[in-house]
């Protein structure tokens, strides 16, 4: 009986496992997915420079830069910023309000593309449109 149950739970988690795998697969489609002229803004920590890339471009270099800094930690490393050739570039935004870049999550505990100067949120705005639209 015990083996039974063994069995079921060694099942149940595999079957989570190959679930989340699809999952993971399909949900993020791959780098190779992400058209050319998609650009993203990023920001440098050190110079204080932020600039738009390709997001390919980025995930490619995110890629690199793990590959070269192996951590049993899935951290985000800092890219190497075009404007001081320094490793302080993180994932940013532009407020479509007051034109600011800032770094993603600027204000913690609230959207990560809540602008720290004006208080605009581009996914809280589509969220109330979405809301006010049913
Ligand atoms: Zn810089
Ligand atoms: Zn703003």
């Amino acid at each position: 009986m015990k083996n039974t149950i063994y069995a079921a739970v060694i099942a149940a988690c595999v079957l989570v496992a190959v679930v989340i795998f699809v999952v993971r697969r399909g949900g993020s489609g791959g780098v190779n997915d992400i058209p050319d002229t998609q650009m993203l803004w990023v920001k440098c920590t050190k110079c204080g420079q932020g600039y738009e890339m390709g997001e390919r471009q980025y995930y490619r270099e995110l890629e690199e830069k793990s590959k070269a800094n192996p951590s049993p930690m899935p951290v985000a490393m800092p890219l190497t910023c075009q404007k001081c050739s320094k490793d302080g570039v993180v994932r940013a935004y532009k407020c479509e309000r007051c034109s600011e870049v800032f770094r993603a999550g600027s204000v913690q505990g609230d959207f990560e593309d809540r602008c720290p100067k004006c208080k605009n949120s581009a996914t809280e705005a589509k969220r109330k449109a979405r809301m006010g639209q049913q």
